[in-house]
């Protein structure tokens, strides 16, 4: 009854504030919490209510400075490089452990910070980054190079053999949508190849990986390895780009952000880089598909994470004869339920940030201006935060600002396309400058192969989408970027190649 439910968000509400009293709210370096230069601090803001959560310090470009020196300390001269590599391993094996004990606490940080569903961020955004740190802690005591036949003069006296070798200081800037998850994609793979890191989450989502810092304490992972400053782009990121003693910057976020961070890895120093940056995945369903799964995977493939999602689908092509049912059915969205992301019953939070709800607003505007019909949603819900409605719009014409730009929300595009004409509809999917995922929906295999090999994207979901996995790699063409997050790939991206050649 009304009193119960009344107790048990009394109960909900103080539990939560405790959590947050309770967590660390400074920079995380040199294994210590400590304040920004000038004590600088800064609210993070909680999205379902648009309120104050905490006050978090606030990284300046000198903060950078003593964070690479203590993680080229780590590197150089710390236990790190002293300790096994099969250690390293149980080190991140206690680390994940760790965080599944907290994963109630991280989950709710997630919903409280970047507004996203308690059951998802549970399952996905928690649950995925335990999976990943188990997985690359796997890998530490499997990190080895080859022997190569060199091709020299008879008699041959050679032998090479190569070395991988972890890189230094690397640099990890990630984006909001997922906080604590693209941290552990980068992050585990970097450490299991035996870097140290200074990471850089966003200014608007920092409360989960400041969580994590203590975890890290906690594991047992020496000082040093793990420096953690929630700041903004334009100084942090900036700084650790163009930071001559950082070797490596694995981003995650915009085009214009991934292409500037390029350009200032290759003038300071030559960094290596890998660049996750953003999408327009096209996805295209045959009238021969299982309808009712490609009704249900099309919708999570759009309304999944309130549509901050880096792979969702931001184009749907849809074959001439099922276009109408398949829309029919989509109205369903209609009934998602809205509400506070700490509700169980919720299966739409709000958006992450008021800046992203601004600028989903005047995306769907030009969508309704160019012509393209709104069948349902395009506006932000009346009610206190950052809420957005599920959006779909049918008639959606290729030249159209809505069918060639990522909205990053909830927003469903949906093209048709002539019945049987596979290279067109092809053509026209491929027709974007991103590369990030794609998708297909048909019973013929065959189809659906040749599809797979034409389609311009580093992931191809058939009859299926959203699927990611630890062990898989995941990264785009074009430009959505390059180098991968996850699986063996990954680890790569994070090890130098060394070649040693004998003559005997
Ligand atoms: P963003 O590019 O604005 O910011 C990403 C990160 O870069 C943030 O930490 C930000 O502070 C930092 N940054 C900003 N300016 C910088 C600068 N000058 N130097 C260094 N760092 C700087 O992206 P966002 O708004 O946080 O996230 C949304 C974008 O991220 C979307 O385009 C989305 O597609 C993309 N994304 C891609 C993937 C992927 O795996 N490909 C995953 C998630 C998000």
């Amino acid at each position: 009854d009304d009193k119960e439910s009344e107790c048990i968000i009394d109960y909900v509400e103080k539990a939560v504030n405790k959590l947050v009293l309770q967590m660390p709210h400074q920079l995380f370096i040199g294994g210590k919490f400590v304040d920004a230069e000038g004590a600088k601090t800064y609210d993070t803001i909680n999205p379902t209510d648009g309120s104050v959560i905490c006050q978090v310090s606030l990284a300046q470009a000198s903060d950078v400075d003593k964070a690479v020196a203590a993680a080229k300390d780590a590197f150089e001269n710390g236990l790190w490089r002293k300790i096994s590599a099969r250690d390293r391993g149980q080190l991140l094996y206690r680390l994940a452990d760790l965080m599944e004990e907290h994963q109630e606490e991280l989950a709710t940080i997630e919903a409280l910070d970047a507004g996203a569903v308690y059951t998802l961020a549970l399952k996905t955004h928690v649950g995925m980054s335990i999976q990943t740190f188990r997985y690359f802690a796997g890998w530490c005591d499997k990190i080895q190079g080859s022997t190569i036949p060199i091709n020299q003069a008879r008699p041959n006296r050679n032998l090479t053999l190569t070395r991988k070798e972890p890189i230094g200081v690397c640099g990890i800037i990630i984006p909001w949508n997922y906080p604590l998850m693209m941290l552990s994609w980068k992050t585990a793979a970097c450490l299991a190849a035996g870097n140290t890191v200074v990471i850089k989450p966003t200014q608007v989502t920092p409360l989960t990986a400041l969580k994590f810092a203590e975890l890290t304490l906690k594991a047992g992972i020496p000082k040093g390895v793990i420096n953690i400053l929630p700041g903004s782009g334009p100084l942090v990121g900036q700084r650790l780009s163009d930071h001559p003693d950082v070797r490596k910057i694995g981003f995650t976020g915009s085009t214009e952000v991934g292409k500037h961070i390029m350009k200032s890895c290759a003038l300071s120093n030559v960094k290596k880089v890998s660049l996750e940056l953003g999408g327009k995945s096209p996805l295209i369903i045959f009238a021969d598909c299982d309808l009712n799964k490609a009704v249900q995977m099309g919708m999570s493939s759009v309304f999944f994470n309130k549509g901050e999602n880096c792979i969702a689908a931001g184009r749907l092509f849809v074959e001439d004869s099922i276009h109408d049912q398949f829309v029919q059915k989509v109205e369903e969205v209609r009934k998602m339920k809205i509400g506070n992301p700490l509700d169980r019953d919720t299966n739409h939070g709000p958006q992450n940030n008021q800046a992203h709800l601004q600028k989903l607003i005047e995306y769907c505007q030009h969508g309704i201006k160019e012509g393209a019909t709104l069948v349902c949603g395009g506006k932000q819900v009346p009610r206190p935060g950052f809420f957005f409605e599920p959006t779909v719009f049918i008639d959606v014409e290729d030249h159209m600002f809505i069918a060639k730009e990522e909205s990053f929300g909830p927003v469903m595009i949906i093209s048709r396309f002539a019945s049987g004409d596979v290279d067109t509809v092809l053509s026209r999917a491929n027709a974007t400058e991103f590369g990030l995922a794609s998708g297909v929906f048909t019973r013929d295999i065959s189809k659906a192969l040749y599809i797979s090999e034409k389609l311009e994207a580093g992931t191809v979901f058939i009859n299926t989408y959203n699927k990611t996995d630890v062990a898989a790699p995941f990264g785009g063409f074009k430009q959505s970027g390059f180098g991968k997050d996850l699986g063996e790939a990954a680890l790569n991206e994070y090890l130098r190649v060394k070649t040693v050649t004998f003559e005997y």
